[in-house]
């Protein structure tokens, strides 16, 4: 791994050589935009890896260079994947994927890459290492620095690790509701019934243990 030091490093030399920087991931996809004026380029692909993954927590941490096939091959040995497809295929950084906010036709479903990225670590152009966002599925609430990285192009910094949401590919088709509303002929209204005991027994458990709301408004299950 090359590490945020390092890039950190070459991003002070380039202010100091006051020389530009041409980011690269893999490198599928420089034509896209207008030409980039710099001489060095800065190839984050030999930068990846995978930092933190605990399947049942549902994110995984990796390094910006890492690809979506590698991020594919290990969240698909738990059954799990991220829910970004862009266009160009899986031999492309995740960090270039996030920068571009590329997405395909997963995002009519799932969001863009603002909605599986939940944190990041960035040099900006002073060579500053920050840390935005956070490494769980629950976030603090703040200044969105994670949102403003995604998708500018890598012109407020280089990304260099992102933590993202995982999802389980087996879809659970079944649902379970706590109520559901009868229609009954000869009323009007639509009558609360309970549909499963046991599981409206251990909601109402939770909820409200003390039954001190709208006892019994909800009849039980005929
Ligand atoms: C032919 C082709 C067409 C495509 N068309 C579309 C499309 O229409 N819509 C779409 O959503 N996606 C499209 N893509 C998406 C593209 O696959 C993604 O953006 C992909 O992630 C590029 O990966 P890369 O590593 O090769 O990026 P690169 O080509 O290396 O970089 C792409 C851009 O991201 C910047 N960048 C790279 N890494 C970082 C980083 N770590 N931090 C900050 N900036 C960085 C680079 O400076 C560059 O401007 C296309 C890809 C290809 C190959």
């Amino acid at each position: 791994m090359r590490g945020d030091a390092e890039i950190s490093a070459a991003v002070r030399e380039a202010i100091a050589d006051r020389s530009a920087l041409r980011i690269v991931g893999r490198g599928t996809w420089l034509d896209a935009g207008a030409p980039v004026a710099a001489r060095t380029q800065l190839v984050l692909s030999d930068d990846h890896g995978i930092v933190a993954y605990v399947p049942d927590d549902l994110t995984i941490t990796v390094r910006a260079g890492t690809t979506l096939r590698e991020l594919d091959e290990t969240l698909g040995a738990h059954d799990q994947w991220i829910a970004l497809d862009p266009e160009g295929g899986t031999d492309v950084t995740i960090g270039a994927t996030v920068a571009t906010c590329s997405y395909g036709p997963a995002a009519a479903f799932f969001g863009t890459p603002r909605d599986q990225v939940l944190g990041m670590t960035v040099v900006l152009g002073t060579g500053d290492v920050i840390r935005a966002g956070g490494r769980v599925v629950k976030n603090v609430a703040g200044f969105d620095l994670t949102r403003l990285m995604i998708g500018a192009w890598g012109t407020l910094g280089v990304i260099t690790e992102v933590t993202l949401r995982v999802r389980s590919r087996s879809m659970r088709m079944d649902s379970v509701s706590h109520m559901r509303r009868l229609l009954p002929q000869s009323h009007g209204y639509r009558r609360p019934e309970i549909v499963n005991d046991r599981l409206s027994a251990a909601l109402m458990q939770r909820f409200d243990p003390h039954h001190v709301l709208n006892p019994g408004i909800m009849e039980a299950k005929s």
